[in-house]
């Protein structure tokens, strides 16, 4: 394994930013991809994609349920051959996934775990297979905090175990990257927080890790780089910050009665959030500039008659942003992804 960015001091740690630093400059990206393309009889999952993945960074591919996640991954993993589109991953041509492979871990859909046999049998039988040393295995269920159950039928894992499991196995073979395809799913809270913890100390350790979630929330505090999809396309790329930068506008008018004639303003150009009493909060996706669409707001609230006591952005809150970002792409507002650049 590389050793890039072992001098990361910080684990990720639930509700903190990640503050770990990228690969330096000029560390080769662990995947880039070009004009990825998968058609399944004619109808596209991905759609033209090109993004790449720092080294060391663990990066969130996030979007709603049938963006093309599992299927990008599929095709990283050389599960599904592209359709078009070219990449490397570690360096290696992506049309040629057995020299990049060995150094790649994953869990993706449901990994092929016996009910009949333990957790550490399911390993086992997996070392055997992928030709991995058998004897990183106990040490492999402690570090994903399976201790003491190690030895229990799969059949008889929670949920949360069962994730648990999947994280070690793709941690087999010391792998370079690793993907994991929505391991928070059907989570409890707690749940989540433990496996968000897991993926930030498997990147501490100088892995690139690629994790996709439908939920921004779920994965936010655990990235620094973002994948955004929807209908296989780019809508965001970059680290979650540049996401988050911009704000919601909060619109007063002078009368609260004014309100619902100022809704009927807003609403063609803006996507709203809440209506209070008093104020409209209208969420900025990230492919809107605040003060372009505060302006609009303002001079059409003016030839209106509608008098505005307050018109000002505060921060939203990622999720906010994620989901404006997409309700904005879905009305047909942008074309071209918004692109950030790692701090
Ligand atoms: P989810 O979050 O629901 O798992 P996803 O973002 O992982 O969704 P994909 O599973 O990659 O999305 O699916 C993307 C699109 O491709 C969907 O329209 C899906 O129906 C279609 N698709 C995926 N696999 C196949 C396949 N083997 N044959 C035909 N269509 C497929």
């Amino acid at each position: 394994m590389g050793n890039l960015t072992k001098e990361r001091t910080n684990p990720a740690v639930d509700r903190e930013p990640v503050e770990w630093p990228l690969a330096p400059t000029g560390v080769p990206d662990a995947v880039t991809v070009h004009g990825l393309t998968k058609r399944y009889r004619g109808r596209l999952a991905v759609d033209n994609l090109s993004f790449t993945v720092p080294t060391g960074s663990v990066a969130g591919l996030i979007g709603p349920n049938g963006a093309g996640k599992t299927t990008l991954m599929a095709m990283l993993l050389g599960l599904v051959r592209p359709s078009e589109g070219s990449g490397d991953v570690l360096g290696q041509p992506l049309h040629r996934p057995a020299s990049y492979l060995g150094q790649v871990g994953a869990s993706i859909e449901t990994p092929a775990f016996h009910s009949a046999v333990t957790g550490v049998e399911n390993l086992r039988a997996l070392a055997v297979l992928g030709g991995h040393d058998e004897a990183q295995i106990p040490g492999l269920i402690d570090r994903v905090g399976l201790d003491g159950r190690g030895e229990d039928r799969y059949g008889s894992y929670s949920m949360g175990m069962k994730q648990r499991l999947a994280i070690a196995a793709s941690l087999l073979g010391d792998p370079q990257l690793v993907i994991l395809d929505e391991p928070t799913n059907g989570l409890d809270p707690l749940g989540m927080q433990d496996i968000r913890r897991l993926i930030g100390q498997i990147a501490a350790e100088g892995r690139t890790v690629i994790v996709s979630s439908h939920l921004l929330s779920e994965l936010e505090h655990v990235c620094d780089w973002l994948i955004v999809i929807d209908h296989g396309d780019l809508v965001y790329l970059g680290h979650p910050d540049d996401l988050a930068s911009a704000e919601s506008l909060i619109v007063r008018p002078a009368a609260a009665g004014q309100l619902p004639e100022l809704q009927a303003i807003v609403e063609p150009i803006g996507m709203i959030s809440t209506v209070t009493d008093a104020e409209i909060v209208v969420a900025v996706g990230a492919l809107t500039d605040p003060k372009a669409l505060a302006g609009q707001i303002n001079r059409q609230a003016h030839a209106a008659g509608i008098n505005l006591v307050e018109l000002h952005l505060e921060r939203a809150d990622l999720e906010t942003r994620y989901l404006a970002t997409l309700a904005q792409r879905s009305a047909g507002a942008v074309d071209a992804p918004t692109k950030g650049q790692p701090s």
